[in-house]
């Protein structure tokens, strides 16, 4: 995917993936618990055997090391916090187990203790659950686990222990392989769910004539964005454009040309808006809203003016209009209180819009006691 899409992608995966992210991370929580109780059964054997031994205080600092970064993940997870991080946290735990538990096998191995080795195959398949990584990510610690387990046998070993080790290893790539081609497919399975879903939910948020939000999909983005102004105490301004005499335009030109001009007239509104928190969405028929963020009702004013402009500037022809004659619209503005709802709002920039076009069309009109905002 592209940059923007390959963001918006990994965050909607990691979202999703998060509830099987925290069953994975508490079953390896309990597997590091239980690892942490056969060492302690075995402690006695090996400080036994040496009593000072550096390898011996390495292996509790990587087994407790790690149990502190798988501890601080299922925190992180279960909290849903730093979320834009956490695949950092997951790739640094699954690095550690693979580390560790290479260490102590061959530390187990030297000393003659029963070891399972073969553990580490289970680490590879685990790397690719379903835990919030991408594929690269995975096969990356994969790779590593499996490299840094080959190359620290080589160097702990005796070298009667070594032909096992190098069938162990193969063994470990090949694990790595077969693990890579099932999550490969399943990340591309992923990934043309994600495109299907995102199609879709657009194309039912959008407008099939104008190509601008629908109704649906512009009384989400409002509500959300009112939401956002109250908390950040911006101003905001509602109005509801009405194209002029459309009726007549139908009659005089026809339906399809009707269809031409609304679509025409979207775009005009839409090249003078600022994404992304501004929107317009058709409403129905030949009536639009448009949501101005961070705008004041005097600079309301001039923008819309301004859109009012855009639209003239089509010379739409519209011989039949008694106002113009070209396709002008009306529009009324409503600057949000701060408090009230979006149905509100839309109801008062809606009663503008009424006393626009009573008052002669072609012009804006601010809610309240109907004051003229710009003609
Ligand atoms: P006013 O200035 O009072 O708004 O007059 P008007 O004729 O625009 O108002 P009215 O609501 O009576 O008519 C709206 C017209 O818009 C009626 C309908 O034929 C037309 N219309 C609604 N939706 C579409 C559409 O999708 N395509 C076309 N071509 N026309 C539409
Ligand atoms: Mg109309
Ligand atoms: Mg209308």
């Amino acid at each position: 995917f592209e940059p923007v899409l390959e963001r918006e992608y990994r965050q909607h995966m990691r979202a999703d993936q998060r509830r099987s992210t925290l069953v994975c991370l508490i079953t390896a929580l309990g597997i590091w618990l239980t690892f942490i109780g056969l060492d302690l059964t075995r402690l006695d054997n090996l400080i036994a055997i040496d009593s000072r031994d550096v390898f011996v205080e390495l292996a509790i600092a990587l087994r407790l090391g790690t149990l502190a970064v798988i501890l601080r993940l299922v925190w992180v997870v279960r909290c849903n916090r730093h979320a834009h991080a956490y695949h950092h946290l997951t790739m640094l735990a699954l690095a550690l187990i693979g580390v560790t538990c290479a260490f102590i096998a061959n530390m187990y191995k030297l000393r003659g203790l029963p070891q399972a080795d073969i553990a580490q195959l289970v680490i590879i398949a685990a790397v690719f659950l379903p835990v919030g990584l991408t594929f690269l990510q995975s096969l990356g610690i994969a790779l590593l686990i499996a490299v840094f387990t080959t190359g620290l046998g080589l160097l702990m070993l005796e070298p009667v222990q070594l032909a096992e080790h190098v069938r162990l290893s193969i063994l470990l790539f090949f694990a790595v392989f077969v693990s890579a081609v099932g999550a490969w497919l399943r990340e591309r399975a992923e990934r043309d769910q994600f495109l299907l879903r995102r199609m879709l939910h657009s194309r039912a948020m959008s407008d099939a004539l104008t190509g601008v939000a629908n109704r649906r999909g512009f009384e989400e983005h409002v509500v959300m964005a009112l939401l956002q102004a109250r908390r950040e105490r911006a101003p905001v301004v509602f109005a509801v454009l009405d194209v002029d005499h459309f009726k007549r335009y139908n009659d005089r030109y026809g339906h399809q040309a009707g269809d031409v001009a609304l679509a025409l007239i979207a775009r005009a509104i839409d090249s003078k808006l600022r994404p992304p928190m501004d929107m317009v969405g058709r409403l129905g028929g030949e009536e639009f809203g448009l949501l101005l963020y961070d705008t004041t009702p005097e600079k309301a004013q001039e923008r819309l003016g301004r859109v009012a402009q855009a639209i003239a500037e089509l010379r739409i022809e519209h011989a039949a209009s008694p106002t113009a004659q070209y396709i002008t619209v009306s529009m009324g503005a409503a600057a949000f209180d701060g408090q009230e709802t979006a149905i509100d709002l839309y109801r008062r920039a809606d009663a503008a819009l009424y006393a626009g076009k009573a008052s002669g069309r072609n012009r804006v009109e601010l809610g309240e006691g109907g004051e003229r905002l710009a003609g």
